[in-house]
């Protein structure tokens, strides 16, 4: 199956494409692995990514395309692949449209995980990463630390991150609203659309998920 994850930044999407992925037996391809991959292997496009970036600019929607490629015609992609953060725009969704023409393929899905504004803000304002190890997070409404402000795990200082301020969580999503939103209608009109509500406990998430893809099939 190829299908593509979309939703806004707190909606749990790497969580659920880590999940889909292992339980379809397809790859997670996110553009975050694909940048980190390039980049570590020093390849032509990695260094051409790490130019853009630590000239302090975005890179080009072609650079994302074309890694995004080489990623697709891997052997363990055969059988399919679930993007996450790829495409991220219609003139994205419209390249990966072509190439996958090109290669005689055809997206199955577009799963849209839906959660409230309010909410995600919520999510991500409430995360606390530990000084220590950024994989000791916490929430302070979810998953509360034993001792408010302190890890569980290492006994480290608690933080919230700058990325993970109201303010940001804000801007974050007024770009995924103009920028990333119109794909959704631009593959609706192709048929591919699935909304999944994206809140409840995780499990659930992934159940209504699984549920579309089958209902598709
Ligand atoms: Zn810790």
């Amino acid at each position: 199956m190829r299908i593509v994850l979309v939703g806004p930044p707190g909606a749990g999407k790497g969580t659920q494409a880590t999940r889909l992925a292992e339980t379809l037996h397809i790859p997670h391809i996110s553009t975050g692995d694909l940048f980190r991959a390039n980049i570590s292997q020093q390849t032509e496009l990695g260094k051409l990514a790490k130019s853009y970036m630590d000239a302090g600019n975005l890179v080009p929607d072609e650079v994302t395309i074309a890694m995004a490629k080489d990623r697709m015609e891997q052997p363990d992609a055969e059988g399919g692949f679930l993007l996450d953060g790829f495409p991220r725009n219609v003139s994205q969704a419209e390249a990966l449209d072509e190439l996958l023409e090109t290669e005689d393929m055809k997206l199955d899905a577009v799963l849209d995980l839906e959660a409230p504004e309010d909410e995600v803000v919520k999510r991500i304002a409430g995360r606390r990463v530990c000084r220590n190890d950024s994989a000791h997070v916490f929430h302070v409404t979810y998953t509360p630390p034993k001792q408010e402000g302190v890890c569980d795990v290492c006994g480290g200082e608690l933080y919230q991150r700058d990325d993970d301020s109201e303010e940001t969580v804000r801007k974050r999503l007024e770009v995924y609203h103009t920028q990333t939103e119109p794909i959704i209608d631009y593959y609706k009109s192709q048929g591919l659309v699935a909304t999944i509500a994206a809140t409840g406990p995780v499990d659930e998430v992934t159940r209504r998920a699984l549920e579309a893809l089958k209902r598709d099939q």
